[in-house]
């Protein structure tokens, strides 16, 4: 009889999406346009130069200095690693695990619960208001760490400023702003608000690279000297550093593909309003909405007809809600059609 791992798996499994080969993929939020064409010039013109014989630059210096340049900041208040998930894992493992307790208030992103699962931190639950918006009340003193996340992935809503001031105002504990979807609304860069505040964001969304895996942090850099403690040697790929750095030249690029996303948004938020489905607004590159019939079962009618979205109903905090990414036009009005077809 092989030995019974010590860490309880099985609710990981059910939170992650199905990957099914159909014709419109639109459950993981990702980008429609691909990666940034320097980011394919790269991998043409100067992969090849690459010596993947030696270790890639452990600390990552040339990519950090060029996101610290993105963001007016100091490259040594820049931690990096293989998508936002491996950062957020990082935080979690110094600073949460055993005796650790991680607050946040749902529907949030599920996987704030798994990777505090996998660190061994205990959740601990706030309460949010009618408005969808986080009752910075609820925040409770004996949590170590707060994660918010900014605009909020699954319901696309942007938490006001006071809540975010109040959930940052006090400074014995480390606060987490997941920034994923801060290229579709006016977040800005990413700089410094207070040594124990840390903001993540990731190249998986606005830029296209979601295949790539990179994620970043931008704080204190007492607080990066630790994650850097804390991670593998070498765990960022020569390869996709080079990547990464190329595709952060490309920003122009990546921002008008972004307000096209936006624009996109926007119109398929007022199509769904206009044939009566219950919508929330959105500040990011996906959609969450209640179909009107059981959502599981408008899923499976969805995939049936060549279109994957993602079920959140079953996710804590919503009851009847499915979560479509923005994609091209095209595969937008895909899911516009087989959407009206399935409640029709
Ligand atoms: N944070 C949020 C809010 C997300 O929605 C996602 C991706 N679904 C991530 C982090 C992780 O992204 P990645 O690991 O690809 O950077």
């Amino acid at each position: 009889m092989p030995l019974r791992p010590s860490l309880e798996t099985h609710d990981a499994v059910r939170y992650h999406s199905p990957q099914l080969a159909v014709e419109v993929r639109l459950n993981t939020n990702e980008s429609p346009f691909g990666p940034p064409p320097a980011v394919v010039a790269a991998l043409r013109d100067d992969a090849p130069e690459l010596d993947l014989a030696r270790y890639p630059d452990r600390h990552a210096l040339a990519l950090r200095r060029a996101i610290a340049a993105h963001h007016g900041v100091d490259p040594a208040a820049v931690f990096v690693a293989n998508g936002s998930n491996e950062v957020l894992q990082t935080i979690m493992l110094a600073w949460g695990g055993p005796g650790r307790r991680l607050w946040l208030a749902e529907p949030t992103y599920g996987m704030y619960r798994q990777i505090a699962r996998t660190t061994r931190t205990e959740v601990v639950a706030g309460r949010r208001r009618d408005d969808g918006s986080i009752d910075s009340a609820s925040l409770r003193e004996d949590a170590e760490l707060v994660v918010v996340c900014q605009p909020n992935n699954p319901t696309g809503q942007l938490e006001p400023p006071d809540v975010i001031e109040s959930l940052c105002s006090l400074e014995d504990r480390l606060v987490v702003l997941d920034e994923a979807y801060a290229d579709f609304c006016e977040l800005g860069p990413a700089r410094l608000m207070a040594p124990h505040v840390v903001r993540v964001r990731t190249l998986s969304k606005a830029v296209g690279l979601a295949g790539l895996r990179l994620g970043y942090l931008v704080a204190d850099p007492a607080i990066v000297e630790v994650l850097f403690a804390t991670c593998l040697p070498y765990h960022v790929g020569s390869l996709t550093q080079l990547l990464a750095l190329r595709a952060l030249e490309d920003d122009a690029v990546v921002r008008r593909r972004a307000s096209a996303i936006v624009a996109e948004r926007e119109r398929v938020l007022a199509e769904l309003g206009a044939r009566g489905v219950r919508t929330w607004p959105s500040a990011t590159n996906f959609v969450l909405f209640d179909p009107g019939r059981p959502a599981e079962a408008v899923w499976h009618a969805l995939v049936a007809r060549g279109v994957l979205v993602r079920d959140a109903s079953r996710w804590p905090g919503l009851t009847n809600a499915l979560r479509v990414t923005i994609g091209t036009p095209g595969e937008n009005d895909a899911f516009l059609a087989a959407l009206a077809e399935v409640l029709a």
